[in-house]
């Protein structure tokens, strides 16, 4: 939990929403008191206005339901979030759609926002254990198995309904082997197995000892294939938004007005057979239903009164955030399209492992963006801004050429250090907690339904997930009311 956020325990936690109630504005150690005009009464509260969250309450708002959009942050949009480099409007967080984000796409269209394509002319740049390759010209036995082993993660993943991944036929077995182990025993050449770590780290934030097979193919599966999660043209990384992804909550917020409530960190969460009571900083509101569109690392924050059951809780308890670092770099012009390439690396000797150029039409400059990724994310996020900038320029040197060495500006989110969303891009169950925790992931707790990208079974970790999730907690509520 970070410094800002009220401490409390269970007990003062009760004693606050009886505060809160009878507006006795006697002050208790630790608790926020609320008075009585603090204390709103509404049908829905949701909790988090990342793009699930705003989602859920666009849905609420138009059945003509009173809801409550309870935000912990001065912002809306979570790990969606705007920045700015070389005169370009820039995504800090969630930047990219691509086919099959049906839902995001449909959102994008009716909110008027437009899209262009990621730079794809010419050769992108593989570096595998210090060896750069150019374009895919891989020796042909590593090319050849690497091809191979996408096919076996592919079919593997069919085995999957990403809707309940736990009860796989090899759902156990699978959970219990971390995907350095699966690497290690299936690929033939390090320059496979390495290719399989960077790709575990770009896609998914974490090490492939920290992530197991099962939740590897799950992630897969729930992007359609390997190549629709991976791919640049074609996949997840094809088009950006020119007025930024962060529009779409930005945009659903904004209509929905005074019913979003900034800097309210919800820290305490009661229900009773009548209704649920969140408690904020700013003072309790009080529903028939609540929806959780917090992420599980910081729901599980959240002082809950009757406690959740078990499953809820040890799911949020084992499920943490992967970690990234994002950056972005300009430089006078895109010197790398003039070498015949197109901005785009990975590499699995750097730290800051994978670029990709994210210049904007019209823009004379070059914008890279990329990525300290996992293992590299953890072990960077607390040294300083000038320390990453150094090295991601040196990294991006090693794979496009000493101009990289010469940036005119340098712009960068550490989301391991933002409070409210504890890294990116998706909180990933630690292996064994899939098979055994994963079946709680949207079961209702009496009054709270969960929502966010985590609980989508169609491109869960990504914005689209995130919209999806915030459809299927509109619908579950809506029915209950
Ligand atoms: C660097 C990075 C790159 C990414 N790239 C892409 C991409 O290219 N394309 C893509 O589709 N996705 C991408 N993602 C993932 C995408 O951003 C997320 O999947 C999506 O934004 C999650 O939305 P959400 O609403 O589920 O959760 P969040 O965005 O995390 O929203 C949850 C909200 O809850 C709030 N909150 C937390 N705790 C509390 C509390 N106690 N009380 C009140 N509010 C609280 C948070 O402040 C936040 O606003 C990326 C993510 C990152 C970090």
């Amino acid at each position: 939990m970070n410094d800002s956020t009220p401490s409390i325990t269970r007990r003062a936690a009760i004693k606050g929403m009886a505060i809160g109630a009878a507006a006795t504005g006697t002050a208790v150690s630790g608790v926020d008191v609320v008075s009585a005009e603090e204390n709103r009464e509404v049908d829905i509260i949701v909790v988090g206005a990342g793009a699930a969250g705003s989602m859920a309450a666009t849905h609420f708002a138009k059945a003509g339901k009173s809801v409550a959009l309870l935000e912990a942050n001065g912002r809306v949009g979570g790990r969606l979030k705007r920045g700015e480099i070389a005169g370009q409007s820039i995504d800090l967080g969630g930047q990219w759609v691509g086919p099959t984000q049906d839902r995001l796409i449909e959102v994008g269209k009716e909110l008027g926002l437009n899209t262009f394509p990621t730079y794809v002319e010419g050769d992108m740049i593989i570096d595998v254990a210090g060896t750069i390759f150019k374009g895919l010209t891989l020796p042909g036995n590593v090319l050849g198995e690497y091809l191979r082993t996408v096919a076996r993660i592919n079919e593997l993943a069919s085995e999957i309904d990403p809707a309940q991944p736990w009860n796989a036929p090899h759902a156990e077995e699978w959970d219990s082997i971390t995907m350095k182990t699966w690497a290690t025993q299936n690929a033939e050449t390090d320059h496979v197995r390495d290719l399989i770590r960077i790709i575990v780290e770009v896609v998914n934030c974490v090490p492939p000892e920290q992530m197991s097979l099962l939740q590897f193919l799950w992630y897969m599966k729930s992007g359609h294939s390997f190549q629709k999660v991976t791919d640049t043209a074609g996949g997840a990384q094809q088009d950006l938004y020119k007025e930024c992804l962060v529009s779409v909550p930005e945009l659903l917020a904004k209509a929905l007005g005074d019913k979003v409530i900034l800097d309210a960190p919800v820290h305490a969460i009661a229900q009773d057979d009548s209704q649920v009571t969140a408690m904020t900083a700013k003072g309790t509101w009080t529903a028939k239903r609540l929806v959780m569109a917090a992420p599980p690392t910081t729901a599980g924050n959240i002082d809950y009164t009757p406690e959740l059951p078990y499953k809820r809780r040890g799911l949020m308890e084992r499920s943490p955030m992967g970690a990234v670092i994002k950056c972005f770099i300009a430089y006078e012009k895109p010197f790398w399209r003039d070498a015949g390439l197109n901005g785009q690396s990975i590499s699995s000797v750097s730290k800051f492992a994978s670029t990709f150029d994210v210049t904007a039409p019209g823009n004379p400059r070059g914008v890279l963006c990329g990525f300290f990724d996992g293992g590299p994310a953890m072990e960077w996020a607390d040294k300083s801004p000038e320390e990453r900038e150094a090295r991601a320029i040196e990294d991006i040197a090693h794979v496009l050429g000493p101009e990289a060495n010469s940036p005119i500006e340098y712009v960068e989110q550490n989301w391991p250090r933002e409070a409210w969303s504890t890294g990116g891009y998706a909180c990933v169950p630690g292996p064994g907690v899939t098979s055994v925790f994963g079946d709680a992931i949207r079961q209702p707790c009496g009054r709270i339904h969960w929502a966010g990208t985590e609980t989508s079974d169609v491109w869960s970790g990504y914005v689209d997930g995130a919209l999806r999730s915030g459809d299927r907690v509109a619908e579950e509520v809506l029915a209950m009311l």
